[in-house]
């Protein structure tokens, strides 16, 4: 549905998308995920039609964004995290000056208006936007966004700082989305977040792609990888004890370490070692990898700031 190929973005000295190539599939959640400046939302920009990207291509449904931009804008809807809806109107205002910009017969827009602000639980809301939590409005954007029923969804940080009630919400609608056939592209730095609906994950780090795979894929792929939780006071002098091929502290808090294991049979020698001369070990616990550890372990970078 969506494939780019080769796409480059320079501002002036800068490299904030160098070479990057993906494609995502029809009626898929696809997620670019990375730190702050990753390069990010220049994709989704280049991707929109909104910036000009120095050099690659990018194709949508077969047809080129450089030649055929009108066609491939009505295939598809877009949420910034900084858009904003209009905040001297009510919901429904806004709601109503979006359908007569997307031209929606009256009918269907009445119909559709009414579903959608009942989908984000925004029906009984009849006060004006700029009253509004910021979950409110984020919802009430992606609402707007959906009016034309676009075959392409694309999100940016949908669910940066917002109310746990709407994180939920929008989840949900995300998945609810994908049942249909709709196409989700969303970025975000919330990896615990996006592991709960996502199907293919980029990872861009420095605008250069880390890892490109399916959610499964890349579970499986680092599944031979352990986390491991040590609780020791002796901490540094039991990871003397631990050559970095076998293990490394990812990271420590007081007395409490994180370690990425390679070897476990080998690492829990070398405990056995660090206890055999003394140390004490106060918890040992195994933890699941989760998309958060394989970003730390492709980039040695943390996603939140
Ligand atoms: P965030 O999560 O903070 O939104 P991001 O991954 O979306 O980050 P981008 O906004 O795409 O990252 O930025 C990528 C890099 O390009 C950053 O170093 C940013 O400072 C730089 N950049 C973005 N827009 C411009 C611009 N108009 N002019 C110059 N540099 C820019």
């Amino acid at each position: 549905m969506i494939k780019v190929e080769g796409l480059r973005k320079e501002y002036a000295d800068l490299v904030a998308v160098n070479d990057i190539s993906f494609e995502i599939k029809k009626g898929e959640i696809f997620s670019l995920l990375g730190p702050n400046g990753a390069g990010k939302t220049t994709i989704l920009r280049i991707i929109c039609g909104l910036l000009n990207p120095t050099a690659g291509q990018i194709k949508i449904n077969g047809m080129d964004i450089s030649t055929d931009l009108a066609k491939v804008k009505s295939l598809m809807s877009v949420v910034f995290d900084s858009d904003t809806v209009y905040e001297d109107l009510t919901a429904m205002e806004n709601m109503s000056f979006a359908a007569n910009l997307y031209n929606l017969p009256t009918r269907e827009a009445k119909s559709r208006i009414k579903e959608l602000l009942g989908l984000f639980n925004l029906v009984d809301q009849n006060k004006l936007v700029r009253n509004f939590s910021k979950g409110m409005k984020q919802r009430l954007g992606i609402a707007r966004a959906l009016l034309p029923n676009p075959q392409i969804l694309i999100l940016d940080e949908p669910t940066t700082g917002l109310d746990p009630q709407s994180t939920v919400l929008i989840r949900d609608l995300i998945l609810d989305l994908k049942r249909q056939g709709t196409t989700v592209l969303l970025t975000s730095h919330n990896i615990a977040e996006v592991e709960k609906v996502v199907d293919t994950v980029a990872i861009i780090d420095h605008g250069e792609l880390c890892a490109y795979d399916s959610y499964q894929n890349l579970h499986t792929q680092y599944s031979d990888s352990l986390k491991f939780e040590i609780e020791s006071f002796a901490l540094a002098e039991l990871l003397k004890f631990v050559p970095a091929e076998v293990a490394v502290l990812q990271s420590q808090e007081e007395n409490r370490g994180i370690f990425y294991v390679k070897q476990l049979q080998k690492f829990l020698y070398c405990l056995g070692d660090g206890m055999g001369n003394g140390l004490v070990i106060t918890k040992i616990q195994q933890a699941q990898l989760s998309l958060e550890d394989i970003f730390i372990q492709l980039t040695g970078r943390e996603l939140r700031d």
